[in-house]
């Protein structure tokens, strides 16, 4: 069974589609078709398959998280993955591939090749991605970034140690990949002034925290805001924290934010009609 976004949500995705929104980066981890329950942050590939199907509805251009600093004016999607699992070679990336989208992966150098050890998951969802399938990934146009090297928590690191999982990070993914390296996502989210100074000069052009809410230029390239998707999103929950810029999207929030949005368009045109009566 694979529904896609419901009626309710084919109009919202409508309306979205017409622009009006800033860029808007989501994150996703893995993307698991087995029978066992996936991750709190990961999406069953049932789920994933329908969001593919809204991005394809939605119809804004999908660019590599390091084009962020450069793109014109407009809604745009970046579609970002941590940790680089191996499950998204298998089930995300060729849905994405033959729809046309692209999409950033950050991944821990150190890490290549091996299983995600620092998260709680059940064993069918611990393999990372090779460097083969990484190559395969980064040769049909998607971005390799990185993601420190060992997946530290940074905001306890300094000096040498904090320079290791940044810049080193960044040269071992080049050395293995022969591609330049311009984006980094932050272990956790954790970004404090130092750890955003040492991925600056480590000479990453973007970095992604886990704050939540659409790009804002205020916040700079090194501390970008992006959307969580979790287990359990399936298409209308996609839909909404598209509608609302937000993690947390339930159906009152949107019902509050449309009656919000109908009330400045009818004081509006109310504003409108009194005009042109005078
Ligand atoms: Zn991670």
């Amino acid at each position: 069974m694979n529904p896609g976004p419901g009626f309710a949500s084919r109009i919202l995705l409508a309306r979205l589609a017409r622009g009006g929104c800033a860029p808007t980066v989501l994150m996703y981890h893995g993307t698991p078709a087995g029978r066992t329950a996936p991750a709190p942050y990961s999406l069953h590939a049932r789920h994933f398959r329908a969001h593919v199907e809204v991005f394809r509805r939605l119809n804004w251009p999908t660019r590599c998280l390091s084009e962020l600093g450069t793109a014109t004016a407009g809604p745009a999607l970046y579609l970002t993955f941590d940790d680089g699992y191996r499950d998204n070679h298998t089930h995300a990336f060729p849905l994405l591939h033959a729809a046309g989208l692209c999409a950033t992966w950050f991944v821990p150098s150190a890490h290549v090749g091996g299983r995600a050890a620092w998260e709680q998951l059940p064993p069918d969802q611990q393999a990372l991605m090779s460097r083969s399938e990484l190559l395969e990934l980064a040769d049909s146009g998607m971005e390799i970034g990185a993601h420190s090297r060992t997946h530290a928590d940074l905001t306890r690191l300094s000096g040498a140690r904090l320079d290791d999982e940044t810049a080193g990070a960044r040269q071992e993914l080049e050395d293995l990949l022969g591609r330049p390296v311009l984006s980094f996502a932050y272990p956790y989210g954790g970004h404090t002034a130092q750890t955003v100074a040492a991925v600056a000069a480590a000479g990453y052009t973007a970095a992604c925290t886990t704050r939540a809410g659409r790009v804002d230029p205020d916040d700079g390239p090194w501390r970008i805001r992006r959307i969580t998707l979790k287990a359990g999103d399936d298409a209308d929950a996609l839909v909404r924290k598209l509608w609302l810029g937000a993690n947390q999207a339930c159906r009152r929030d949107v019902i509050a934010n449309l009656w919000q949005r109908l009330g400045r368009g009818g004081i509006r045109r109310v504003g409108g009609l009194l005009a042109r009566e005078r």
